[in-house]
């Protein structure tokens, strides 16, 4: 897909806005939610959607809708961090197929990296679904109350 086209409201992360399609959350407030990835690139894969904006990517997002979602991915980050303990952690955004993309709702990946541990596969290799929850819950229990 290019980087030019229109918003698909049948993509699987409108669907898990809309509580169509499971997804193990991390947090959630009125615009932004974060889950964590189910073909994980490493432990404690996780994204980063607005919940209001229909933006694809990057290019044609609302900044206020943008700066809401890096608001919540720097606390994400953070509480990554303090659970888990990485030696890194990357957070990346792909914007059209050439670059990666593979779901045409606008994301941000925040992912754990260890040096002894390359980075796995993208969006391949299902994860289980209990250890995705109890990483999950000890990345919440890190968040700024
Ligand atoms: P991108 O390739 O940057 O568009 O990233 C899409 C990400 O969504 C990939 O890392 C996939 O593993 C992930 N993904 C796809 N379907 C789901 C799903 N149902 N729940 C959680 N993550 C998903």
């Amino acid at each position: 897909m290019s980087l030019e086209g229109v918003y698909d409201d049948g993509n699987i992360f409108a669907k898990i806005i809309r509580g169509e399609a499971p997804s193990v959350k991390v947090y959630e407030d009125d615009e932004v939610l974060a889950f964590m990835d189910v073909f994980p690139q490493a432990k404690g894969h996780l994204l980063v959607i607005s919940k209001t904006d229909k933006a694809r990517n990057l290019l044609e997002a609302d900044p206020v809708a943008v700066a809401r979602i890096m608001a919540v991915t720097q606390k994400l980050t953070r509480a990554v961090n303090a659970a888990l303990q990485p030696e890194g952690i990357m957070v990346s955004q792909f914007n059209g197929a050439s670059a990666g993309q593979t779901v045409y709702h606008l994301h941000f990946h925040i992912i754990p990296r260890w040096r002894a541990t390359p980075l796995g596969h993208h969006a391949e290799g299902m994860a289980d679904i209990e250890e995705l929850k109890g990483l999950a819950a000890e990345i919440s229990a890190k968040l700024d109350k």
